[in-house]
């Protein structure tokens, strides 16, 4: 209240005439008050400016006090004619220092107060009150400890917010976080911050003689798979724990990092706890050079297209290809596409691959030499959206490529995972794309699911082929030819090794075949793009 009416005040009149007036007035004081001979004490508002600015105005008042002593009593009005002052024109001096300091320190602790209001703001979560990323991340002194860093994360804590809403979601996070720092209370050691929602950091800075760590985590887990009462709702608690030990020479947000690495895998592969090791490192690091050097590499013309051939069960004769990626840097060494296309899909820069790809397919399908052949290519859960989609459609009609000549395949995971994929695959059907559903029989699409989609193809997984060499797997194989027979989908067997798996394959009444057997992937020269 008091800072907006001084605000107002100030922007109300200009500091030209305030500053003159209150100037002019002071003047005339000195003049009436005989003239100039006290100039040089006015030197104490220096110290006293600068003791009020910075400390604020409780220093100031003392400083201001001391000073005007200074100045008083024990000083002469001319120290030459040895002349005394007189008690009132201390006095007044010191009252005026006084306001001075007062005034100054003020405004001073006013504007600390307000920045130490905004750095809590910033380095604090709202709702829970805990520190948050920004502390650790701001807290880069290094320990003389080791210190153990745990990133715990609420399974699937997004759901509440879908469930109940944002505020009930709030009261969660808040009783949970509560009961979190109540759990660790007995560990003086341990801190808790908060990341976002139901995701949080312990910080333990290891004591001097046995590391509490144990101690720490079975105190957490006193919370796991509990059901913790939220305005009388019962929730129910779970939650995945990645873990990372710092040695005291290493900087405290490389330790974060670490267990966050770590955290994703314990979420990934639904374990309890993981902790951090050095293989996990040296994932993260190549990620962090996947993600960063593919466009440079798609520029030089380090990645390429490789192709196999796909061929009828029957005659043996190559019906279409399926296009690879490949990325083979400059001293000829690999990076494996099951490697790199899982980095790529965590950013945009899977739109790039695909593009790319596409591009290859169509110049292939305009190719004489595949004259009559399909081009099947691979397609990413993030390439699902209707933009992607019909910029490829215009591509396409662009170069006067025939749609049904270009198979999209997609896998059982990407099936499942994209929303509304129903509604992407008609727009890709109805514009005459054929869509294939790769490795069929690694997921757990049903048959009911998958019937009802405008679905052309489907290649059955290598790891069901290889098992038709038996009587159950061969029942598992024929059930799903059956199956595409009725729907009038065409069957492709993946990964064909030797005549044995294509004679079955033939037995079977599988359509198509593609494999080692016919063809090892082979890389195709680099075209220029049109
Ligand atoms: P995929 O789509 O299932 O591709 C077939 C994979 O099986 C290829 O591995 C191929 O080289 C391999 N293969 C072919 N015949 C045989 C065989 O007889 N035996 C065995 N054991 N393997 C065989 P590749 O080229 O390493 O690709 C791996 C995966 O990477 C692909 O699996 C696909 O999911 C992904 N991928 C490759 N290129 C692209 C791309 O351009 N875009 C996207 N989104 N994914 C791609
Ligand atoms: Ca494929
Ligand atoms: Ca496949």
């Amino acid at each position: 209240m008091e800072l907006f009416r001084i605000k107002s005040f100030r922007d109300r009149l200009s500091p030209l005439i305030v500053g003159f007036m209150l100037s002019l007035a002071t003047a005339l004081f000195v003049y009436y008050t005989g003239g100039t001979t006290n100039v040089y004490t006015n030197l104490m508002y220096i110290p006293i400016a600068l003791v009020s600015s910075i400390y604020g105005y409780k220093w100031g008042l003392v400083h201001a006090t001391i000073s005007g002593f200074l100045v008083g009593p024990f000083m002469p009005q001319n120290v030459l004619t040895g002349t005394t002052q007189s008690l009132p024109n201390w006095i007044i001096r010191v009252l005026t220092y006084a306001i001075i300091a007062f005034i100054i320190g003020l405004f001073a602790d006013l504007a600390h107060k307000r920045e130490l209001k905004i750095s809590f703001m910033l380095s604090h979560d709202p709702d829970t009150g805990l520190k948050n990323y920004e502390a650790l991340r701001s807290e880069n002194m290094l320990s003389e400890q080791p210190i153990t860093f745990i990133s715990l994360s609420v399974t699937d804590y997004q759901e509440y917010l879908g469930f109940f809403g944002y505020d009930f979601f709030q009261r969660i996070v808040r009783v949970f976080s509560d009961k979190l720092t109540e759990v660790l209370k007995p560990f003086p050691n341990a801190e808790v911050y908060s990341y976002y929602g139901l995701e949080f950091a312990v910080k333990v800075i290891h004591e001097e003689d046995e590391p509490n760590t144990e101690n720490i985590l079975s105190a957490i887990y006193t919370l796991n798979e509990r059901t913790i009462s939220v305005m009388h709702v019962p929730v129910y608690i779970e939650f995945r724990i990645g873990i990372a030990t710092l040695s005291p020479e290493e900087v405290p947000i490389d330790g974060v990092r670490r267990s966050l690495v770590a955290l994703r895998d314990a979420v990934r592969s639904n374990t309890r706890l993981v902790r951090f090791t050095g293989e996990m490192e040296a994932l993260f690091k190549s990620s962090v050079s996947i993600a960063s050097g593919f466009r440079d590499a798609l520029k030089k013309g380090n990645i390429r297209t490789a192709y196999q051939t796909i061929h009828d069960s029957g005659s043996g004769e190559t019906v279409g290809i399926e296009l690879l990626a490949r990325w083979i840097r400059d001293d000829d060494t690999r990076i494996a596409p099951d490697v790199f296309v899982p980095v790529l899909e965590k950013t945009e820069l899977i739109h790039d691959l695909t593009d790319f790809m596409f591009e290859r397919a169509l110049s292939l399908s305009v190719n004489p030499e595949y004259r009559g052949k399909y081009i099947g290519i691979n397609f990413s859960a993030s390439d699902f959206n209707e933009q992607t989609i019909l910029s490829l459609v215009r591509k396409a009609k662009e170069r006067g490529v025939n749609p049904e000549r270009i198979h999209i395949e997609i896998t059982e995971r990407v099936l499942l995972s994209v929303a509304n994929i129903r509604a992407h695959l008609d727009l890709l059907h109805n514009h005459g794309f054929v869509i294939v559903i790769d490795d069929f029989g690694t997921g757990y699409s049903s048959y009911g699911y998958v019937s009802d989609l405008p679905i052309d193809v489907i290649k059955i997984d290598r790891s069901l082929i290889m098992k038709a060499n038996t009587p159950k797997g061969f029942g598992l194989v024929r059930s799903i030819v059956d199956f595409c027979g009725k729907f009038d989908m065409v069957t492709v067997a993946e990964g064909i090794e030797n005549k044995d798996y294509a004679d079955i394959c033939d037995e079977l009444g599988i359509d198509q075949q593609q494999g080692y057997f016919y063809s090892l992937p082979e890389i195709l020269p680099i075209m220029p793009i049109p």
